[in-house]
C-alpha cells in the first residue's frame, strides 16, 4: 500500500549521514503524517520510534532498521537519557537517523529534551512537526479545540509529571478560572484528582467532558460525560490510554460534528448544540 506513494515535485531536504531528524508521526492514522515526515522515512538508515507511533507508518521506511524505544506513562527519565544518548551514538556512526515520535515531537513528547541533548553533543538536527493528539485527535472525535461561540483560549495540560504523579506544580485554580477549554494529555490515571481539583476551583459539575481513546486509529473510542461523573464513567467504561481528555463546552460540538458517525450514515444528534439559532442560509 505504501511504496507507491510519491512525493510531489519539490526541493525536499536531504537527510545526511550523521544527522538526526526528530519527526512527529501524528496521533495514529498514517494519513496524518506530513510530507516532510514521509521524505524523512524514505531516507533514514534507522528509525527509532515510540509506542504511540502507528506501526503502518514504518512501512514507509522498508530500507531502514526499525528500533523500538517504547515507553509509556511517566516512567523514570533515566530511560529517556538512554534514548537521547543512543541517538547521539547513532549519529556518530554516520547513520541517517530518524527519531519518530507520536503526535508532535515538541508537545509533551520529550522531543525538546532529546533535541537539546543532541545539540549539546554537537549533532545536527532538524525538527519535523506533527499533528498533536490534543488537536487532531479531538478533531477525529468531532471536537474543535476552538470555536468562536465557546472559547478564545485553550490550555494543554499534562496529567503526569516526571515522576508519574499528578503534576504538583500546576495551579489548578488558575487553570480552572483562566481557561475555557482544557485539553489534558496523559490524564487517565489521575482523572479523579484532576476532576476534583477543577471542581474544587469552581468548574461546574455539569461541564461537558470527553475522553477520546486511541484517537484517529481504527480503535478510536469516545466517552462523553460531565466533570462530576468523569472519573466514575472512565472506570465504568473500561477505556484505556492513550486518551485525550477535553473539558469544556467545545465537547458539545461533537453532537453536530461527529463526522465519523455521519460517514457511517447517522444523522447528527443536534445541529445546534450551543443554542445559537439557525445557521445562515446558503444562497
Ligand atoms: N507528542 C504527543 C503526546 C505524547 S504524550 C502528541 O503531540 O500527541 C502521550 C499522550 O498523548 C497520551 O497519554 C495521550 O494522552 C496522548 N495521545 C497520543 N496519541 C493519542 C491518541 N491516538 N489518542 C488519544 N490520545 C493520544
Amino acid at each position: 500500500m505504501t511504496d507507491s506513494l510519491t512525493l510531489p515535485d519539490g526541493n525536499w531536504p536531504v537527510l545526511e549521514p550523521g544527522w538526526v531528524w526528530l519527526c512527529g508521526a501524528g496521533p495514529g492514522d498514517p494519513g496524518l503524517m506530513t510530507l516532510h515526515g514521509i521524505n524523512a522515512l524514505r531516507q533514514a538508515d534507522v528509525v527509532i520510534y515510540d509506542a504511540l507511533v502507528e506501526p503502518a507508518i514504518l512501512d514507509w521506511a522498508p530500507q531502514a532498521e526499525h528500533v523500538y524505544a517504547g515507553k509509556r506513562g511517566g516512567k523514570p527519565s533515566a530511560q529517556q537519557r538512554d534514548i537521547s544518548l543512543r541517538l547521539v551514538e547513532m549519529s556518530r556512526l554516520g547513520r541517517r537517523v530518524l527519531r519518530l515520535k507520536g503526535g508532535d515531537p515538541f508537545v509533551f513528547g520529550r522531543g525538546g529534551e532529546e533535541a537539546q541533548t543532541l545539540v549539546q553533543h554537537g549533532v545536527p538536527i532538524r525538527i519535523i512537526p506533527g499533528i498533536s493528539a490534543g488537536i487532531g485527535g479531538l478533531a477525529y472525535a468531532g471536537i474543535p479545540v476552538t470555536h468562536r461561540d465557546v472559547n478564545q483560549s485553550v490550555t494543554f495540560v499534562t496529567g503526569h509529571d516526571q515522576s508519574g504523579e499528578a503534576p504538583s506544580s500546576l495551579n489548578w485554580k488558575a487553570i480552572a478560572q483562566g481557561s475555557q477549554v482544557l485539553v489534558i494529555y496523559m490524564g487517565m490515571k489521575h482523572a479523579g484528582q484532576i476532576a476534583a481539583a477543577l471542581l474544587d476551583a469552581g468548574r461546574a459539575p455539569d461541564e461537558p467532558c470527553a475522553v477520546v481513546c486511541a484517537a484517529t486509529t481504527s480503535d478510536q473510542q469516545v466517552l462523553e460525560t460531565d466533570l462530576a461523573h468523569l472519573p466514575a464513567d472512565i472506570a465504568a467504561s473500561g477505556l484505556e490510554p492513550p486518551a485525550i481528555l477535553c473539558i469544556g463546552r467545545s465537547v458539545l460540538m461533537r453532537q453536530v460534528l461527529d463526522w465519523q458517525t455521519m460517514m457511517a450514515g447517522e444523522e447528527p444528534r443536534n445541529t445546534d448544540p450551543l443554542g445559537r439559532g439557525r445557521p445562515a442560509q446558503a444562497s
